[in-house]
C-alpha cells in the first residue's frame, strides 16, 4: 500500500515510511493511495468472529506485506488488550465506551498500535526514533503507556505546567525507562510550537523524530477497529446506525469513515464538537475558517483547527454536497454539556463525562431527524479523569479504578524548561 501527500499526490511513500515520518516533507498528512471494500461476507458473518480478527481483516490493506501476517497478527493482539462494550443507556441509544484501558482512553488503541508497528520496523537497527508528543492532558498518559519499553524507541512529552490534572501529570512522569517528560513553563501551544519547531530543526535531523497524534496513519487507523466493533454489537437490531463522535482533531470520525468506505454499515456520521466549531461552521456556510482554540470543559476537544479535517475533506472530494449525504456536525456550550450530564444521569443513571456527553448530544440529535434508527456515541474517556466536572454535577464520589490508583502513589520525575532552546539541549543530551 501506498500513502500520498495530501499537499502533493504525486509523493507517495510506504506504510513504513508514512509511520516513521508521521508527516510528508512538504507537511502535508499522508493519505492512502486505495481503499477497497471487504467482501460481503465479512459483514454477513461478522458475528462470528473475534475482535482480533475482525481487526486483521480491517488493517491488514492498509499495512500491505511491510509487516508479516503473523507479526500483524500479534500487534494486534497486543494492542486489543481490553474490552469494548456498548451499553445500553437508554431505548436506541448506545455507547461505545472506549476507556477500558491502560490509561482509561481511547488513545491507547493507537498509542499501542503505533509503538509496535515502530519496534517491528526497528527490529535490527541500532537507529531510534524519538516521539515527540505534546499533550494538553490525554494524548501523552496514552503515548506514554503505549511505548513503555519499546526498544529503540525513546519518547518525549511535553505538557504545560500547572494546566493538567494531578491524575494526567502522573501517569505522564512516573513511567521511567524510555519515557521522559518536560514539564513547560507556559501554554499547550508553547508546548505544541517547541515540537513542530524541532521538526524542522536541521540541528536535530539525526535523532529522527516522529509524532505519535493522529496525523500518523498507525495511530489514526487502528482507531476504525472499534467502529467495526460497534457494529458488530448492533447488528442485531436491524436498523440504520447513526455514530457520533465528539470529536477534536477528527481522528476517531474520519477512521469511522474509512470504516465506511471499507463497506461497514454505518448510515450516517455525527461530529459534536464543543465551542470550538469550526466544522459545525463548515457545514452550514460552505467555508472553512479555523480560529484560535476556545478553552471547554471537555478540553481534550478543545481544536481551533481540527488536523484530521484535511482527510476527510479528501474523503467527500471537497465537496459540500456530499458531506451532507451522510455526515452532519454539531456544536455545544458548556453549560449544554453540564445539564446533558446531569440529564442522562438523572434518567438512566449512566455517568457520561464531558466529552461523550457532547456526543450524546449531537446524536439525540441527529435521531430526532432519522427516527428509525438505532445511534452510537464514543464515550472516549473515563469519568474519573474529569471527576472534577463530574462528581460537583452529580453529587457523589466516583471510585478510583484500579488503572489510576496504580500512579498515585509514585514519584512525579520531570525536567522543567522555558524555553525551545533548553528543550533542544535536552533533545541532544
Ligand atoms: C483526543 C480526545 C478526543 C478527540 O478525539 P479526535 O479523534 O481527535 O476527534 C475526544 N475525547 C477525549 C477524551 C480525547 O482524549
Amino acid at each position: 500500500m501506498k500513502y500520498y501527500s495530501l499537499n502533493n499526490k504525486s509523493h507517495k511513500v510506504s506504510f513504513q515510511q508514512a509511520v516513521v515520518a508521521g508527516l510528508a516533507p512538504d507537511r502535508g498528512l499522508y493519505f492512502p493511495e486505495t481503499i477497497t471494500p471487504l467482501h460481503d461476507s465479512f459483514f454477513a458473518n461478522i458475528e462470528n468472529l473475534s475482535q482480533k480478527e475482525i481487526a486483521y481483516e480491517a488493517i491488514k490493506q492498509f499495512v500491505g506485506d511491510e509487516i508479516p501476517k503473523a507479526e500483524l497478527k500479534r500487534i494486534i493482539a497486543e494492542t486489543l488488550c481490553f474490552d469494548f462494550p456498548c451499553v445500553l443507556v437508554e431505548e436506541n441509544v448506545f455507547s461505545l465506551e472506549l476507556f477500558h484501558g491502560p490509561t482509561m482512553a481511547f488513545k491507547d488503541v493507537g498509542g499501542r498500535f503505533m509503538s509496535r508497528c515502530l519496534a517491528y520496523f526497528n527490529r535490527d537497527k541500532d537507529s531510534k526514533n524519538t516521539v515527540l508528543v505534546a499533550t494538553s492532558g490525554d494524548t501523552g498518559g496514552a503515548v506514554a503507556s503505549g511505548f513503555l519499553g519499546v526498544k529503540n524507541v525513546e519518547v518525549i512529552i511535553l505538557y504545560p505546567s500547572g494546566k493538567v490534572s494531578d491524575i494526567q501529570e502522573r501517569q505522564l512522569t512516573t513511567l521511567g525507562q524510555n519515557i521522559k517528560a518536560l514539564e513547560v513553563d507556559g501554554f499547550f501551544d508553547d508546548c505544541q510550537d517547541m515540537v513542530k519547531k524541532a521538526f524542522l530543526d536541521d540541528g536535530l535531523k539525526h535523532k529522527n523524530l516522529t509524532s505519535a497524534n493522529s496525523i500518523n496513519i498507525a495511530r489514526w487507523l487502528p482507531q476504525m477497529f472499534y467502529i467495526f466493533f460497534a457494529y458488530q454489537q448492533l447488528k442485531k437490531h436491524n436498523k440504520p446506525i447513526i455514530l457520533s463522535c465528539p470529536s477534536g482533531n477528527f481522528g476517531n470520525i474520519c477512521a469511522g469513515i474509512i470504516a465506511k468506505r471499507l463497506g461497514l454499515p454505518i448510515a450516517h456520521f455525527v461530529a459534536a464538537t464543543n465551542a470550538n466549531d469550526t466544522v459545525p461552521r463548515f457545514l452550514e456556510k460552505g467555508n472553512y475558517n479555523p480560529k484560535p482554540s476556545i478553552a471547554t470543559i471537555s478540553n481534550a476537544m478543545d481544536v481551533g483547527n481540527p488536523s484530521n479535517f484535511i482527510r476527510i475533506q479528501e474523503l467527500y472530494n471537497n465537496n459540500l454536497s456530499e458531506f451532507h449525504n451522510d455526515f452532519s456536525s454539531y456544536s455545544y456550550t458548556d453549560t449544554e454539556t453540564e445539564n446533558a450530564i446531569t440529564d442522562i444521569y438523572n434518567r438512566t443513571k449512566y455517568i457520561a463525562e464531558p466529552h461523550g456527553a457532547i456526543g450524546y448530544l449531537g446524536l439525540k440529535k441527529e435521531m430526532t431527524k432519522q427516527p428509525n434508527s438505532v445511534g452510537v456515541f464514543l464515550e472516549t474517556a473515563h469519568p474519573i479523569k474529569f471527576l472534577d466536572t463530574v462528581e460537583p454535577l452529580l453529587g457523589l464520589k466516583l471510585p478510583i479504578p484500579k488503572q489510576i490508583e496504580s500512579v498515585l502513589g509514585k514519584e512525579k520525575v520531570r525536567t522543567k524548561i522555558k524555553t525551545y532552546e533548553e528543550f533542544k539541549a535536552f533533545l541532544n543530551s
